[in-house]
């Protein structure tokens, strides 16, 4: 268990297309430790997701926090509006293919890019097969804002930061000045 130092945008490995993980390699002690080291990340940084590159380590494996107003999970408790709560997956080897090319736009924040946010807008629908923790293929298909933070996160394994995306950079804001100015715009 270790909280590793999340790296930022400028250095090269958050461009690198990540390398797959070989599936003998995902029950080893190793890749379960550097699991267990993106979780503690993540927890300390209060992410909602995080993908292996973040913290240095080029492969494709990414945590993905998917919010319970998914359609996906209709049976998930949609109680306090504030924190709807999250289903926590890991991610390894992603295929992601768009279901919906319809545009849905965010402010999105990474812990790459600290203290700025910026308007992005992608496909509302996406469905990505990939590999689960304990090796087994999966297949999961999102929509809304949970489609967006798989987006995101699977770009940090191409390579693709978010600021990539803002096409109206009049729209990339510091954290402040978005919750003072843009926070009512969507
Ligand atoms: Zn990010």
């Amino acid at each position: 268990m270790a909280v590793r130092e999340v790296i930022r945008m400028g250095h090269p490995t958050l461009r690198l297309k990540a390398k797959e993980v070989a599936r003998e390699e995902i029950q080893t002690p190793e890749f379960k430790a550097l699991v267990q080291d993106m979780f503690d990340t993540m927890a300390e940084e209060e992410g909602i997701g995080i993908a292996a590159p973040q913290i240095n380590v080029s492969k494709q494996v990414a945590i993905v926090g998917i919010p319970h107003d998914n359609p996906r999970y209709p049976d998930a408790p949609e109680n306090e509006e504030e924190d709807p709560g999250f289903d926590v997956m890991v991610v390894i080897n992603p295929k992601i293919t768009i279901t919906n090319q319809e545009q849905s736009g965010f402010w999105e924040g990474c812990l790459s890019v600290p203290g700025l946010r910026g308007y992005v807008e992608r496909p509302i629908g996406v469905k990505v097969d990939y590999i689960d923790i304990d090796g087994k293929d999966q297949t999961i298909e999102l929509s809304g804002f949970g489609a967006t933070v798989m987006q995101h996160e699977l770009d940090h394994l191409n390579g693709i930061l978010y600021v990539d995306h803002v096409k109206d950079i009049t729209k990339l804001s510091y954290t402040e000045e978005y919750m003072e100015f843009h926070d009512d715009e969507s």
